[in-house]
Order: structure tokens, then sequence, then C-alpha cells
């Protein structure tokens, strides 16, 4: 039984061995598809409560793998943010952004505002997030308050942390911050306080399960009173179902997203259904 017990070490290290080859392999691939421009960004439209109204989208990235073919942001970002390279895919995905957002602008001669998802780890110490973002703006001259920056609970958990500057800086700046899958994060109410918040996006698992859980419905309905009362504005985060859609309606809601309605879509494809042209 030593023997096989030592096999069996061997083969999880083995295992270990495979991983850490698989996840170098990753690294490596991720660096070229930044050189070569593999990356793509969607956009998932995000609907007034009647459910056909658009105004905002959310920036979701794809990488377009020669050879696995379209991939989604779980089977990359989670390595990126382990080795500095989510840095890199964070300036590709705000020029992304902020191009497109200025393409619709100058289309529609009205804001379509563009909701990107930022990891804790894209802030650096010395602020320059910020400073990139501002610029980049001016650069293009697309009003700032074109751009929501979405951040997780997680993200303020430490009121302390620099973070906190920074996102004072957005706001002033004039660029809205979202919090996404607001209600399963480990933080306290107490951010909402300190900072100048735009948007709750009610986490999907609460919408998932309001039909059937009264729990579910109560929170929600509690998150939308407390809103209400912030001026806060709330999204409705992986709606599916009419069902869903009523209850939302019923409560008064004010922004819904999810696949009930449209699914994440290349930026032509958001263009010809949600950008109407100004008339010539
Ligand atoms: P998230 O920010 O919570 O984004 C919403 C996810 O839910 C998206 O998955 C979207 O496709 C999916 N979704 C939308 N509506 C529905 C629905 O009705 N039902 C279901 N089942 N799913 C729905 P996606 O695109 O795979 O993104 C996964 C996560 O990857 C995002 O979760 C976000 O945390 C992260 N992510 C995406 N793009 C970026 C990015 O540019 N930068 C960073 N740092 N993270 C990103
Ligand atoms: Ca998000
Ligand atoms: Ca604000
Ligand atoms: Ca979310």
């Amino acid at each position: 039984s030593k023997s096989k017990g030592r096999n069996r070490y061997e083969f999880f290290s083995y295992v270990i061995e495979e991983q850490a080859i698989e996840k170098r392999r990753i690294i490596e691939e991720i660096r070229i598809a930044l050189k070569e421009d593999q990356f793509i960004l969607y956009y998932q439209p995000i609907f007034d409560l009647d459910g056909i109204n658009v105004t905002k989208a959310e920036a979701l990235i794809r990488w377009l793998h020669p050879q696995q073919g379209l991939l989604g942001p779980n089977e990359f970002i989670p390595i990126a943010e382990q080795n500095g390279l989510i840095e890199q895919i964070g300036d590709w995905v705000r020029d992304r952004a902020i191009k497109d957002a200025a393409h619709w602008f100058r289309l529609t001669g009205k804001v379509t505002q563009v909701s990107v998802n930022c990891s804790p780890l894209q802030f650096d110490r010395a602020g320059l997030w910020v400073d990139n973002w501002i610029l980049a703006c001016n650069k293009i001259g697309l009003p700032r308050d074109t751009i929501i920056i979405e951040i997780t609970e997680n993200t303020l958990m430490d009121p302390d942390s620099p973070i906190q500057q920074q996102l004072h800086r957005l706001s002033d700046c004039g660029i809205d911050i979202a919090i996404d899958d607001f209600g399963v994060g480990y933080s306290s109410l107490a951010y909402l306080q300190r900072l100048d918040i735009d948007i709750l996006k009610i986490d999907r698992s609460f919408i998932q399960h309001m039909e059937t859980n009264e729990n579910s419905i109560a929170l929600i309905r509690a998150i939308i009173t407390m809103a209400r009362h912030l001026k806060v504005k709330v999204v409705a985060e992986g709606v599916e179902t009419q069902g869903q859609h009523q209850l939302l309606q019923q409560l008064s809601c004010d922004y819904l997203q999810g696949f009930l309605f449209a699914k994440p879509m290349p930026s032509a494809q958001f263009t010809d259904l949600y950008v109407t042209p100004l008339a010539l």
C-alpha cells in the first residue's frame, strides 16, 4: 500500500505539472492574442423596463482563438488576473469600448452608455488608470458620461485601499460607477455612504429564483426601494423569462438585461439592431 500511495502522489504531481504547463501555454497565447488582435468586444443591450428601448450596453470580452474558436472570458480572465496580463487586456478593452461608443455617438448624436467590467487588479496604485480613461475619452471627444465602470463589491472591501481614491476621481470626472453582481459579495453597504455609486446591478442568482422563492423577491424589492432613496438606478441581470420581466415591472426596476431580450453580440450587430442613425 506504500507503493500505491506513492503512485497516487506521483499521479497528482503529474496532474499539477500538466496544469502548470497548460497555464503557461495560455499565458503565452494571451500575449500573442494581444499582439495579433484576437480579442473581440461583444455588447449586450441593457433595456428600459419596457424591454424595447435601449440606451446602454455592457461590453463583454471574447477571444477568437485561432485553434479553439470563440472563447468566453471565464476561460482566460482568471489566468490573466494572476500575472498582470489583465492590465494589458483592460487597456485594450478600454480603447475598443471608447471607439465603439464614439462611433455610436457620432451616428446618433445621442449617448449610448457603454458599461465596462474592471477587475480590482486593474487599478494601479499611482492612479494612472483613471488618467488613462480620461485621456482616452478626451482624445476621441467622447462625453465622459458615456462610460460606466462596473466593479464588484469585493473591490470595495477595504475602505482604506487606494482604489477608493481612484473611484472618487472617476466619479468627479463624470464617469458612472456600477456595482456588479450586487448582493453576493463580501462587502457591507457602508461604501454606498462613502462613494457616489450610480447603478446597482442585481445579481442573476436573485432574478433566477424570484418566481419561486419569496426571499429572493423580498430582497429584490428591498434593493430597489433602498436604491430609489439613494437615487441610484437598478439593473436586473440575467432576465430569462416573461414571468421575471412582469415581476420586475411590478417592482419598478429601472433597467433589464438578459437572454429574454438579447444575448451579447458583436458591435456591428449591436449597431444594426439598436443604434438608430440620425435621419440625414
Ligand atoms: P458579468 O460581468 O456578471 O457579466 C454577465 C455575464 O452573464 C456575461 O457572461 C453574460 O453573457 C451573461 N448573461 C447575460 N444575460 C444572461 C442571462 O439571461 N442568462 C445567463 N445564464 N447568462 C447571462 P460572459 O460574457 O461569459 O462574462 C462572464 C464574466 O467575465 C463577466 O461576468 C465578467 O465578470 C467577466 N468579464 C467579461 N468581460 C470582461 C472584461 O472586459 N474585463 C474583465 N475584467 N472581466 C470581464
Ligand atoms: Ca458585469
Ligand atoms: Ca456619478
Ligand atoms: Ca454581473
